[in-house]
């Protein structure tokens, strides 16, 4: 068995990339692909580890993707897209290395945007809280918790931090052709992670698949501790009907994301054979 959706602290999850591989080694996965939001810094690691702990370590990413879409559950939908055998420094590596530098830009601006209402917030403080990952709005919100200035943490998305909200800076993100482009270049391969993020009724979802299975996507999460038995069956025949290898992994967070397992998800409710990996090879 196989986990292709894998989180290290090299984004937000708690075991490091050599960790997670060990991790994966001892639950008797076979292969795992190493999936941190919008940053390849785990990679070079995990893929050292993989030789002494003999599981395969495909070179991925998740990618956070522009995209307006309703609201699931209370918040606006979104997109992202997993990318698997990453060249190292390829293309996209390279532009999400340049989109980081301005999310740290990003996080200096919403530090003076909450001293300038008052508060006595820091980025030091801020970035401690990260546990040394890439650092966001959660990590200002519980800042804001802990110095008193909100009664939690959703309060202080509604008042300061949600879009449009007073230390609210706008994000850069790729465009799906944009991303979809630099994975064709990069001789990489595109999985839609997660499709019940999107929000979108089957109709909806299978227009877009459409247009992305023509810009290259090869595949699209099925497998997800999230996805009941029936969204899992309609996911299928939307993947057969475009021709989209059905994938899937558990999103492993560590302790960040509590009762999903590695290889297993939310109480073994799924399960990835080696052969969805293969499949993916051939769609290089
Ligand atoms: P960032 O990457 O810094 O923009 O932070 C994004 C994260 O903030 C998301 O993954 C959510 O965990 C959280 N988040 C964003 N918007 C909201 C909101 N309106 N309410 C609660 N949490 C939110
Ligand atoms: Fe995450
Ligand atoms: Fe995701
Ligand atoms: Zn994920």
């Amino acid at each position: 068995m196989i986990d292709l959706h894998t989180h290290t602290t090299a984004s937000d999850g708690t075991l490091s990339p050599r960790q997670l591989v060990q991790a994966a080694a001892a639950v008797g996965l076979s292969a795992i692909a190493v999936t941190d939001h919008d940053t390849t810094a785990g990679l070079e690691e995990a893929l050292d580890e993989a030789g002494p702990s003999g599981v395969r370590v495909v070179p991925g990413v998740e990618i956070s993707i522009e995209f307006r879409g309703p609201r699931v559950g209370g918040r606006p939908g979104w997109l992202h897209l997993l990318a698997y055998f990453l060249p190292a420094g390829g293309l996209l590596a390279g532009k999400l290395e340049r989109l980081q530098r301005w999310r740290r830009e990003r996080n200096g601006l919403m530090v003076e945007k909450l001293r300038r209402l008052g508060m006595d917030i820091t980025l030091e403080q801020v970035a401690a809280l990260s546990g040394g990952g890439q650092v966001g709005r959660p990590h200002f919100a519980r800042a804001l918790l802990e110095a008193g200035y909100v009664d939690n943490l959703q309060q202080a998305f509604d008042r300061y931090l949600k879009k449009g909200a007073a230390a609210y800076v706008d994000k850069q993100r790729l465009t799906i052709d944009q991303a979809l482009q630099l994975v064709r270049e990069d001789g990489a391969v595109a999985v839609l992670a997660h499709p019940f993020s999107l929000g979108l009724g089957d109709e909806e979802l299978s227009e877009r698949l459409a247009r992305w299975r023509w810009l290259g996507l090869a595949g699209m999460e099925v497998e997800y501790p999230e996805h009941d038995s029936d969204l899992r069956r309609r996911l299928h025949r939307l993947a057969a009907h475009h021709q989209l290898v059905a994938t899937g992994g558990s999103d492993f967070h560590g302790t960040n994301k509590d009762g999903i397992e590695l290889g297993r998800g939310h109480d073994g409710n799924i399960s990835v054979p080696d052969e969805v990996l293969a499949e993916l090879e051939r769609r290089r």
